[in-house]
Parts: structure tokens; sequence; C-alpha cells
């Protein structure tokens, strides 16, 4: 079966530094134990199994503050979505060895919308409700900042003339920069004065960009990821809605029917910022020695 290997594809340099600096604490002894993780360190199943393999301990939780409750003693290693102040104050209260894993992208998040207050700006923040990463960002500055989603949740503003009158726009890393774009345009149609800032990280953007060129003329895109992934999930949503190329997500070989490749002949593989590459390289293998007529010929003799 032809297969069409979508590149860049796979880890992101933020997914990679946040794993190494996992894998240096776990085997550095001067770090107290047991060293904790506090929520997922990226999305990925076989990537937190491997840290487990090394006797670090993924805490998990609705919130990172009520994950946080769970670490009495040890080291705390803060994800690459990062996590308010709040969260680390109370770390470092509670005596913690504390790592920050965050990724650079996130932390410029951090940065703008701490700036935009000082500056008495009220934030909109475009965010992926119940993700680790805008509890972070709103937790730099409660009360200044709003999560929106959607059109929607624009209408549902109630923003007082101050508000309004120096209003700022931040967004989340991993969002779909076309989905997004649209909540902004809506978002500038009713307060034209709005600052924006597109923070979509450029791992992102290059993933989804290269998914709308390169998949375009298959007949399926397989994007390999864990379901909580964002990006994964908005690397589905692009090749469907912008490339014109039906997707399905898999976190890995397991979980891939055959049937899915009956009567198609080239197929798309790309792969969410928190994959770990072999998982998707057991997926390109596969598919590049699957030969439909030979599987539906069998099935006609059966
Ligand atoms: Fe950083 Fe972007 Fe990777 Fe998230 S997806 S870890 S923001 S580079």
């Amino acid at each position: 079966m032809e297969v069409i290997k979508i590149s860049p594809r796979g880890y992101c340099y933020g997914v990679v530094d946040a794993l190494q600096m996992v894998r240096q604490v776990a085997k550095d002894p001067q770090h107290p134990r047991p060293v904790y993780v506090i929520g997922q360190i990226v999305h990925n199943r076989h990537a937190i199994e491997e840290l487990t393999n090394l006797g670090v301990v993924t805490l998990d939780g609705p919130d990172r503050n009520s994950i946080l409750e769970q670490a009495t003693t040890g080291t705390v290693i803060f994800t690459a979505h990062g996590v308010s102040p709040l969260v680390k104050q109370r770390a470092r209260e509670r005596g913690l060895n504390c790592i920050d894993a965050t990724c650079p992208d996130v932390t410029v998040t951090h940065d703008l919308v701490r700036e935009l207050v000082a500056n008495n700006y009220y934030v909109l923040y475009i965010g992926k409700k119940g993700h680790p990463e805008p509890e972070g960002v709103l937790g730099e500055v409660p009360g200044h900042i709003c999560l929106i989603e959607t059109e929607a949740d624009v209408d549902a503003l109630q923003l007082t003339p101050e508000q309004q009158a120096r209003l700022a726009l931040s967004t989340q890393t991993t969002l779909s920069q076309w989905d997004t774009r649209r909540v902004i345009a809506y978002v500038r149609q009713k307060y034209p004065q709005v600052e924006v800032h597109i923070d979509i990280c450029a791992a992102t953007q290059s993933r989804q960009e290269a998914v709308v060129a390169q998949a375009k003329g298959a007949d399926l895109t397989i994007v390999v990821g864990d379901p909580r992934s964002n990006n994964t999930n908005r690397l589905v949503q692009v090749s469907q809605e912008l490339a014109g190329v039906p997707a399905v997500r898999i976190e890995d070989l397991s979980q891939l029917k055959t049937e899915w490749l009956e009567g198609k002949k080239r197929v798309a593989v790309t792969a969410g910022a928190s994959t770990p590459s072999q998982l998707t390289r057991e997926v390109i293998r596969f598919l590049e020695q699957y030969q439909p007529e030979a599987a539906e010929a069998e099935k006609s003799q059966v």
C-alpha cells in the first residue's frame, strides 16, 4: 500500500526536553524520592509507561492543585503544559523539591498575559476547557482573564466598558489555527479594538500545515496519538476539514482496523507532538507491507 509519511510529525522539542528532564531526575539520586509528575508529562500513555518503569509516579486528577495534594514528600515535576503560580507556591510551601518542565512556548504566553494585565488589559484567552494549559495561564492573572472556546462563549461575555476599552486576546499553543482564526474574527467583529496575540506554537502550526499540504490525494489519514492530546485531535480535524481527507486516530498499531483500508490505495500517516516515534514507525511499516488486494482475495475465499 502506498504510504504518505507526512513530515514534520510526532515529537516536538518541548516534549523531547520535558521527557529528557524527567529521565535525568529519575536517574539522579540527589533529587529527593519519590519523584512525582503533576499530571501527565505529555498526553501519551506509552511515554508515561516508560517513565513509570524508571520509578517515576505520574499523579492525575481534575486540576493541578488537587493533584499536588497527593504529593506530600519528595520531588514534583511540573509538565510541559505549565502550571499556575499558586501551584508552584503551594509546592514550595510544602517543602517539595520542584522541577519545572514547562515548554518555553507555554512560558511565553504566561509572560504575555502577566504583562498585558500589568498594562491594564483584560484578556480573552482562546483555549480548550478542562485542558491543563489554560488552567496554568488563567492562574497567572485570576480575575483579569476569561477562557473562551467558541463564538457562543464570545456572545456570553459580559465585559465592563473598562474591560472593552483595553481588551487583548491570547491563545493556547496547540489549537487549530483555522478554528482560532474564525473565533478571533468573531471577537474582532464585536470588539474591533481588541489587541490580538496568536500563541499557537510553531510545532503545532507546522504539523497542521504539513497535513493540509501532504494529505491531499490520500484516501485516508491515520493520526497516531493519545485521545487526550489536543494537537493530535486537531490533526484529525485538519485532515477532514482542510485537506478533505477522512481521518482516524489510533493510539498505536493495535488499534488499526484493516477494514478501514478496504478499497484504499494511498494512506497518509502523521502523529501528534506527544507521540513516540516508534509507535508511528510501527504503523508505517505495517501499512507499507499491507496488500489490500491480497487481504480482500483471502477474505472472499473464506
Ligand atoms: Fe511546546 Fe508546542 Fe510542543 Fe506544546 S506542542 S510542548 S507548546 S512545542
